[in-house]
């Protein structure tokens, strides 16, 4: 398919709520419009490109390219006009594009070996309950996952967990968080890392995460990071102070382009780096530390030729992407905050020590706030991921369950904000719900000899969604048009083949399950069934009082039904119900 007035589809996170702001882009010569209103768009045949209508005349969208919504060019397949909504355009190809944080664009995702990818996620720090912030980052991932594994992918994909080598302030100094811990706690190091890795797993499977293929560990990978650490030297990009070994991002710089995923300059991190008590060792301040020599008191350490110590933190997760995904692969992922220093530097060892840029498509996700502020344990302003399925927090009026949660979640863009809060939680869960019904309702939809919609061409949409660099919400509007077709088929407004049912099943259904990893809650399958036996009685009743005109016991039945939210609805086809 290509660009058909009915492939032009629209596609806001505004749908879900109301229709009003829900537009559908005409195909058509503006000229020929003949009272157009203020801020009507169209795909403009003549010309073939988006206009709008400023009240007086039909101007091209901004510099008459199509733009993102982040500014930057992209081809002709997006749309975005301010204040009026998103639009997708459909494509007929269904090529996947990536947001790659490192160029800033979006951009056909070509895997370097056809059919494979290889996918390496930063992995918690395991020394305190995982935090909501990097639920959502792992969550998205998942989701990542699952759609490369659902496009037939197959899929390395790779995710640590850093049991040692993190210090308290990211940098080169301080305390290493597990053993800080450990000893806050009078435990033992590993206690520590075995309590919250569980406490880690137990979160994820809660979310329905898959398991990655390898998830690694940086203590079961010190010899491979001391490895890295030689050849760094071994290529003079790297010095031995004192026992420690720091990299010498200088000297790198004079070849290489230390900074550029997260557009910084050397000369400007000089001026900004302060120069701390004890890092007095290294040459310059924005040196960073892959090998340190252990304190006395450290108890993680290990044998190197330098000192006893323990690796730096960023490199471990070169050493783990390096063995289990090759010097180059495909995707590499985090949170925003990562990029720098830990990405940055992870980029300057790989170039360092094996002289190749590692990473194809650099994928970060954006950060997760509560009631629009940061989340911070010292202003209260903080949530577990537990006390969103207990409702143990003050700051929620109930509890919520995974499935509502990770729904909650897919509703926003990766790489937008995610705000959470009670009022927002509360809409999503009324949204999954319908999402569900129409889920259940979907198996008992009788076919007809032809259909009256465009399953298709929804169904490309739903596609269309995800491979613009996996717009879930997007997708989430598309799967809610599924639920209108659903409940107009069921209400006889709306007809549908036999084919086409196929179609909307099993693209409902494995882009629900599947893609979004979103899960059916557990009911109590046999009390729900026996209810609706019970229901079922009453209807009859109802229907048999009817028939004997007794107009006052059927009337009384139904409203009585409709207090408790049970709505009768009589049909030429027959009764239907629905519940509120
Ligand atoms: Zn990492």
């Amino acid at each position: 398919m290509g660009n058909n007035p009915e492939d032009i589809k629209p596609s806001s996170l505004l749908e879900l709520e109301s229709t009003d702001k829900a537009l559908l882009l005409p195909r058509l010569d503006p000229a020929k419009v003949t009272s157009p209103e203020e801020g009507m768009v169209v795909y403009d045949t003549t010309s073939d490109k988006f206009k709008i209508y400023n009240g007086s005349s039909w101007i091209a969208s901004a510099g008459e390219s199509i733009y993102n919504d982040d500014g930057t060019i992209f081809g002709d397949r997006t749309v975005t006009f301010s204040g009026a909504g998103e639009y997708m355009v459909a494509d007929s190809s269904r090529q996947l594009f990536v947001y790659n944080s490192l160029t800033s664009k979006k951009e056909v995702f070509t895997p370097i070996l056809e059919g494979y990818v290889g996918m390496y996620v930063c992995g918690p720090t395991v020394y305190s309950n995982v935090h909501l912030g990097n639920v959502r980052t792992f969550v998205s991932f998942d989701m990542i996952f699952r759609y490369l594994k659902f496009l037939g992918y197959k899929v390395r994909y790779v995710r640590n967990i850093t049991d040692a080598g993190h210090l308290e302030n990211d940098a080169d100094e301080g305390e290493d968080r597990i053993v800080k811990k450990a000893r806050l706690e009078q435990i033992e190091p590993m206690e520590v890392v075995q309590y919250y890795t569980l406490d880690f797993h137990n979160i994820m499977r809660k979310f329905n995460c898959l398991p990655p293929s390898i998830e690694p560990t940086a203590t079961g990978h010190i010899i491979e990071q001391i490895e890295i650490i030689e050849k760094i030297l071994e290529n003079g990009l790297a010095y031995e102070v004192n026992g420690s070994v720091y990299f010498d991002v200088l000297k790198f710089n004079e070849t290489k382009k230390y900074g550029k995923l997260s557009n910084r300059k050397v000369e400007e991190l000089i001026h900004n780096t302060r120069a701390l008590e004890g890092q007095s060792d290294k040459k310059n301040p924005q040196d960073f530390a892959l090998w340190k020599k252990a304190e006395p008191q450290h108890v993680m350490r290990w044998v190197s030729p330098w000192s006893q110590g323990f690796p730096g933190w960023h490199l471990e997760c070169t050493a783990m992407s390096t063995k289990y995904l090759g010097k180059s692969f495909d995707i590499h992922g985090g949170g925003m905050d990562l990029k720098f220093p830990h990405h940055e530097c992870e980029i300057a060892q790989a170039e360092a020590s094996n002289g190749t840029s590692p990473v194809g498509y650099w994928i970060h996700t954006n950060m997760l706030t509560l009631n629009g502020k940061k989340m911070a344990k010292s202003t209260g302003n903080n949530i577990l991921p537990t006390d969103l399925f207990t409702g143990n927090t003050p700051l929620l009026q109930k509890e919520f369950s995974p499935s509502v949660v990770r729904f909650f979640m897919m509703q926003a863009h990766y790489r937008s904000i995610l705000d959470f809060g009670n009022e927002a939680l509360l809409a999503s869960e009324k949204g999954y719900k319908r999402l569900m019904d129409a889920l259940n309702l979907l198996n008992r939809l009788t076919p007809s000899q032809s259909s009256s919609i465009d399953v298709k061409g929804w169904e490309c949409s739903c596609y269309n969604a995800m491979n613009d660099d996996f717009n879930t919400p997007i997708l989430i509007a598309q799967l809610f048009e599924g639920v209108k077709y659903i409940n107009w088929i069921e209400e006889g407004q709306q007809e549908i083949s036999e084919e086409d049912l196929q179609i909307l099943k099993s693209t409902m259904n494995s882009f629900v399950f599947e893609v979004l990893g979103l899960t059916k809650e557990q009911q109590d399958n046999s009390y729900s069934t026996k209810l609706e036996g019970v229901l079922k009685i009453l209807i009859n009743l109802r229907n048999e009082a009817r028939l004997n005109k007794d107009y006052a016991l059927s009337d009384k039945i139904r409203d009585e039904l409709s207090v408790l939210g049970i709505q009768v609805k009589d049909l030429k086809k027959g009764i239907i119900y629905t519940l509120d």
